[in-house]
């Protein structure tokens, strides 16, 4: 049996964007991987803290509508499937243990990377997963030590849900920054509008 190569690209996807989309198919072709799952974070946990997250399930959804169209690209549940905090940890022992026949990479931006210091269990998860990192506009680019990476350029696309979340609040355009079923699926549902 071939060993099947695929890439984790983990986020909150509150909401998932062009710049996501670009990094998951640019990724997936110049590594060679046979398929880019996004894993929707149950519960971002450094994040919940800080800020209202929407709904595990809503992010997924429209995870799913943002991949109608995409060769390769697969909406993952994985970390839905537990209660509480998402750890990447976890859901990378999980997955081996399911798919023992897959080679997983987890593939990061810039921002991302240098933040992994920071993730949960991370001098055991230095020791057991092998990193993609893309460049992304705005983010320092040096790297943590310790850590394994190969690095993949990308076109440098400057959108971040934190802006597109401001921008659905002002009643500006999110047109051709994020797919039309995600723009369509988010007005439906009221979501990042001022007062919800
Ligand atoms: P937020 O502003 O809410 O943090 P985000 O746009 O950073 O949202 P996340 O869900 O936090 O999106 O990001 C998930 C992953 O996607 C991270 O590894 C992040 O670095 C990467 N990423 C997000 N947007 C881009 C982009 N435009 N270019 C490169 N990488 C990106
Ligand atoms: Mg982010």
């Amino acid at each position: 049996m071939s060993t099947r190569r695929i890439g984790l690209f983990g986020g909150t996807f509150d909401p998932p964007h062009l710049g996501h989309l670009v990094v998951a198919d640019q990724v997936r072709w110049t590594m060679g991987f046979d398929e880019v799952w996004l894993v929707v974070a149950n519960d971002p946990w450094q994040k919940t803290v800080v800020r209202h997250i929407t709904p595990a399930a809503q992010r997924f959804a429209m995870v799913e509508a943002a991949l109608v169209e995409s060769e390769g690209l697969v909406a993952s549940a994985v970390e839905l499937e537990e209660a509480g905090p998402s750890y990447s940890i976890d859901t990378l022992a999980t997955l081996r243990e399911r798919h023992p026949d897959t080679e997983w990479s987890l593939i990061v931006g810039h921002d991302a990377a240098r933040g992994l210091p920071t993730w949960h269990r991370a001098d055991e998860l230095a020791t057991v997963a092998n990193f993609v990192v893309v460049n992304r506009p705005g983010a320092d680019a040096s790297l943590p030590a310790g850590w394994q990476f190969s690095t993949v350029d990308v076109p440098g696309l400057d959108i971040s849900s934190t802006d597109l979340r401001r921008r659905l609040a002002d009643g500006r355009s999110v047109r051709y920054l994020m797919p039309r079923g995600v723009i369509d699926l988010a007005a439906s549902w009221g979501l990042y509008r001022p007062d919800s």
